[in-house]
């Protein structure tokens, strides 16, 4: 059997790895547990003349499309909204748009506002120097003084509106709507080593140059330089529990196949929102017969996606294309609960440039707008890099029922039990939804775009899971205490975006990253009674 460990770290993404550089000062003995490999930038499809077509084949932002070997299937079929994520050193920062705004004050007390979900066990107060240390080795870009958040001084500068940002934010002037240049987690100008973003394209399927921020290129190094141990091909199909009730460590299965066990002091569930319940579901014994740290029955429920609607225009004149960071601004204006409208709490707008020739003749084709035949270049000429985009990220309120099980018969290469998603849209989410297609469309308009189309029934996959370990002080309503340790097993902690209350309307990574590394200090400061 293996020594056991001090800390075991189950997923090397967002979360686990900003956690492990934070432990890694305390010298223990940390080993993390990751199913997938480290990615070369060389092999990013950036490097490659067929960097478009890629990104519907090995690079497509959904595991069940890409199938990778460090892939697990995910039965979606029973949701409105498919999931996004990926499974390698780095997890989902590798493939995401490093959009990086944070979660408001307010998301942090819904409850006590709007009478509805419930509030958190900390506040944005709490979080806001994790936020500043995780935003400086991340290497934030961004412009202080947006009027709609508490000031913070992103380092780096603002990443360039483009032509596209330019005529949505001179649309918004005229509107006298709120918007602001976006926080992203890019480097604009050289960053710890790290060169700047040279506008080579989109930034989903990795970035080639190095500029965004991913954590296998910015915590990683750090961590493994202080002797966290990386262990890379490890699939985990369970935790294990010893007499005592305490976790006792993790069974994972390495590169050859081979089961192994690794024990543990302290283990660190880093997962994300859906491979973490899905773990713990997975890990049954006598004593926890329906999962792990699952007392509440809320491991696996309450999971919130950001329904996420677009709104599509196209222009008479040449906008960015794909050209450029995906995102450069974002508006707040219907982000807080309005009485004035018929649904509680709000959402963000985030624009975003366009795809490339491959997406633009894709869904032209799919659309009727581009025909085939002879009035093929014409229509391509009409439409391709002509374009920007809206995307309406709502907040859905957490609700039981939308919920992570286990899949009775779909499982991953290793046998283990697939996870089953349950989700569906609120009447508040939906009305909500309504409102920010009709908002996002007014902004089209005034900008000038002579086509405009929307998505309702296709929703965009963000790839924000959240809500399904949830963090509380009642052990009846959630499953982890203010410091992500579980009412249940006192050695077993969440750190991933599973603790969130409320989900905001607004990407995540920022605020799981801070979480991670402010339940990191909260264990520092008890190490004396970690281990008890
Ligand atoms: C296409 C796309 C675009 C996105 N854009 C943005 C954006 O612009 N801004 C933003 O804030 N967020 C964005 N996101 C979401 C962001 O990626 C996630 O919020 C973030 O990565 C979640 O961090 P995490 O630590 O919870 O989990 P992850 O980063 O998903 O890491 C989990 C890790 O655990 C590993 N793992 C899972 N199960 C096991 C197992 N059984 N054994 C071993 N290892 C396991 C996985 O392989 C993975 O590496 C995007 C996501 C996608 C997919
Ligand atoms: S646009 Fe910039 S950040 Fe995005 S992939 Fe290209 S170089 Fe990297």
């Amino acid at each position: 059997m293996a020594d056991p460990v001090d800390i075991l770290i189950i997923g090397s993404g967002a979360s686990g790895a900003a956690f492990a550089w934070s432990v890694a000062e305390t010298r223990m003995r940390i080993v993390c547990l990751e199913q997938g490999d480290w990615v070369k930038p060389t092999d990013y499809p950036a490097r490659g003349r067929d960097w478009e077509a890629r990104r519907y084949a090995d690079s497509d932002i959904m595991a069940n499309r890409r199938q990778l070997p460090a892939d697990y299937p995910i039965n979606d079929r029973r949701s409105i909204v498919k999931i996004a994520t990926y499974n390698a050193v780095g997890g989902g920062t590798v493939h995401y748009a490093a959009h990086f705004p944070r979660l408001h004050p307010s998301d942090f007390r819904v409850n006590s506002l709007d009478g509805v979900a419930e509030d958190w066990p900390i506040d944005y107060r709490t979080l806001e120097p994790f936020f500043a240390r995780n935003d400086k080795i991340m290497g934030v870009a961004g412009l202080p003084g947006d009027p709609a958040f508490p000031n913070h001084a992103p380092l780096l500068p603002p990443i360039p509106l483009g032509r596209s940002g330019t005529r949505a934010a001179e649309a918004m002037n005229r509107l006298g709507w709120h918007w602001w240049p976006s926080d992203a987690a890019i480097a604009t100008v050289e960053h710890e080593g790290r060169a700047p973003c040279i506008n080579l394209g989109q930034c989903l399927p990795g970035c080639a140059q190095g500029a965004k921020g991913s954590t296998d290129i910015t915590y990683w190094p750090l961590a493994i330089r202080a002797d966290v141990e990386l262990r890379t091909h490890c699939r985990v199909r369970e935790i294990t529990i010893g007499p005592d009730g305490m976790a006792s460590g993790a069974i994972y299965y390495d590169r050859d196949g081979r089961e192994v066990f690794q024990p543990a002091h302290v283990v660190v569930m880093a997962a994300n929102g859906i491979g973490t319940p899905r773990l713990l579901l997975n890990s049954v014994s006598g004593k926890f017969p329906n999962g792990l740290a699952n007392s509440s029955g809320l491991v696996g429920r309450n999971l919130m996606l950001h329904p996420w609607p677009v709104v599509q225009g196209w222009f008479d004149d040449e906008m960015d294309g794909q050209r450029g960071p995906i995102v450069s601004l974002l508006s707040k204006q219907f982000y807080e609960t309005d009485p004035a409208r018929d649904f509680l709490r709000g959402y963000m707008l985030q624009f975003g440039r366009g795809p490339g020739p491959v997406g633009e003749a894709m869904s032209g084709v799919e659309s009727g707008r581009i025909p085939w035949g002879d009035a093929h270049h014409s229509a391509m000429r009409r439409y391709a890099t002509r374009r920007f985009h809206v995307g309406i990220a709502c907040e859905d309120l957490s609700e039981e029922h939308n919920r992570i099980t286990l899949d009775p018969e779909l499982a991953d290469s290793h046998a283990i039990p697939a996870p089953r998603i349950d989700y569906t849209v609120s009447d508040n989410t939906a009305r909500m939804m309504e409102h920010g297609i009709a908002r996002a469309a007014e902004i089209m308009q005034e900008a000038g775009a002579h086509t405009i189309t929307c998505s309702r029934e296709v929703l965009n996959y963000p790839g924000h899971l959240l809500g399904t370990a949830r963090m509380g002080t009642n052990p009846e309503r959630s499953v982890v205490n203010e410091w992500g340790r579980s009412h249940d097993v006192r050695n077993l902690f969440v750190i991933d975006g599973s603790v969130f209350v409320t989900g905001g309307g607004v990407n995540p990574t920022s605020t799981i990253q801070a979480i991670a590394l402010y339940i990191a200090d909260k264990m520092k400061q008890r190490l004396d009674t970690l281990f008890d």
